[in-house]
C-alpha cells in the first residue's frame, strides 16, 4: 500500500492505495516520500498513475522489498514467473490459519471436525500458535470452545489420535511445500521410505525423482533447510506422529521398472497368473519383445518372440528359473 497524506478525489478523502507489487512499483518508479498524481479507477478504488518528479526535494528514499518475513522473520522469496513475494516461515502468524487448515484437510491428514471455525476460535484463544500444537490440545481445551462440547472434543481428540497413524505421503502433503500436492507426495513417500531420508535429500537426488521438476526439487529443498520446518517435525514426532511410509513397506518391488514378455505355455501358471505375480512386485507385462524388454518367460512352444528374444540379446528365463525369481 501506498501511504498518502489524505486528500480528496472525487468526493471522498484517500489517504491509501494498493501499489499491488514490486513490479508495479518499479514500473512507475516510484520512491518513498514521493509526490504522486492518483485517480479512482472506475471511479472507486483509487490508484497511483504516476510520479511528479519535479516535486523531488532528494529526501526520497527507495523503496526496498524485505527478504525476511517482517512478521516472523523467515526469509521472504520472490520465486520465478511470479509477482508476489511470499514469507517462507512454516510457523509464521500470519500464516498459520490458513497452513493450519490445509495441513488438517481431507486430502493430507484428514482430521475430522478440525473445520475452519474450530481452528479460528482456536487460535484466538491462544489454544494452538502453530500446526504441532494441535497434537497437544486436551479435551477441556477443546470442549470450552462449544456448549455442552464434550463428545465434539472427545469425538476430535480421536480423529487427531488416529491421524498420528497416517501414512507418510499424508505428512508431506500437509506440510504445504510449493509445488508439493499429494501426487508429489506419494512419489516422495514411496522414493525417500521416511521423513529424515527426505529431509536429509540433496537437491541432486530430489531433482532425478520421477515427476519432480526442478522447481518442486529446489523447493522441497528449500522448505527442508527452513529451521522452522525442522522444528516443526520435531514436534510432530516427540507427538508421535507417524513419519515412516507405511503403505510401502509390505510392498515387494523386487521387480519395479522391468518389462516381462511371455511366451509359449508354462507348465504352473497360466498367462493371467504369471502377470499378476510380474505385476504385484511392480514389473510390467509387455506383449512384444522390444529393446526395453528385460525378460523374456519361455514356456513349451515358445514362438517368434523367443527368437526376436535372441536376435535382440534379450535374457531369457525358463519356468524353473523364474520361480527362482519370485521366490
Ligand atoms: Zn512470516
Amino acid at each position: 500500500m501506498a501511504i498518502l497524506e489524505p486528500v480528496k478525489v472525487a468526493g471522498s478523502t484517500i489517504s491509501k492505495t494498493t501499489l499491488h507489487n514490486e513490479d508495479f512499483i518499479k514500473e512507475k518508479g516510484l520512491k518513498i516520500g514521493d509526490t504522486v498524481v492518483i485517480q479512482k479507477a472506475g471511479d472507486v478504488i483509487p490508484e497511483v498513475v504516476s510520479v511528479n518528479t519535479k516535486k523531488r526535494n532528494g529526501k526520497e528514499k527507495e523503496f526496498k522489498m524485505p527478504t525476511v518475513c517482517p512478521i516472523c522473520g523467515a526469509p521472504a522469496i520472490r520465486e520465478e514467473g511470479e509477482a508476489v513475494i511470499r514469507c517462507t516461515g512454516i510457523e509464521c502468524p500470519a500464516k498459520t490459519l490458513r497452513n493450519i487448515i490445509h495441513f488438517v484437510s481431507r486430502e493430507a491428514m484428514n482430521i475430522d471436525g478440525l473445520g475452519y471455525k474450530i481452528v479460528e476460535q482456536l487460535i484466538e484463544k491462544g489454544l494452538i500458535e502453530n500446526i504441532s500444537d494441535i497434537y497437544f490440545l486436551t479435551l477441556e481445551n477443546i470442549a470450552s470452545l462449544k456448549k455442552n462440547g464434550t463428545k465434539f472434543a472427545s469425538n476430535l481428540i480421536e480423529a487427531i489420535e488416529n491421524s498420528k497413524q497416517n501414512d507418510l505421503y499424508r505428512l508431506i502433503t500437509a506440510l504445504g511445500i510449493r509445488h508439493v500436492g499429494v501426487k508429489a507426495a506419494k512419489i516422495l513417500a514411496k522414493r525417500y521410505k521416511t521423513i529424515d531420508n527426505l529431509m536429509n535429500a540433496s537437491l541432486e537426488s530430489l531433482s532425478m525423482v520421477e515427476d519432480v521438476g526442478e522447481i518442486t526439487a529446489d523447493s522441497i529443498y528449500t522448505f527442508f533447510k527452513n529451521e522452522q520446518t525442522i522444528d516443526l517435525i520435531q514436534k510432530l514426532k516427540t507427538a508421535g506422529v507417524n513419519m515412516t511410509s507405511i503403505e510401502d513397506e509390505n510392498v515387494d518391488n523386487r521387480f519395479e521398472n522391468k518389462v516381462f514378455v511371455l511366451t509359449g505355455s508354462l507348465e504352473n501358471y497360466t498367462r493371467d497368473e504369471a502377470s499378476n505375480i510380474i505385476e504385484k512386485f511392480g514389473g510390467k507385462v509387455s506383449s512384444s519383445v522390444s529393446k526395453k524388454t528385460n525378460y523374456v518367460l519361455a514356456g513349451e512352444e515358445a514362438g517368434s518372440k523367443l527368437t526376436k528374444a535372441q536376435s535382440l540379446g534379450i535374457t531369457i528365463i525358463t519356468e524353473e528359473e523364474f520361480e527362482k525369481m519370485i521366490n
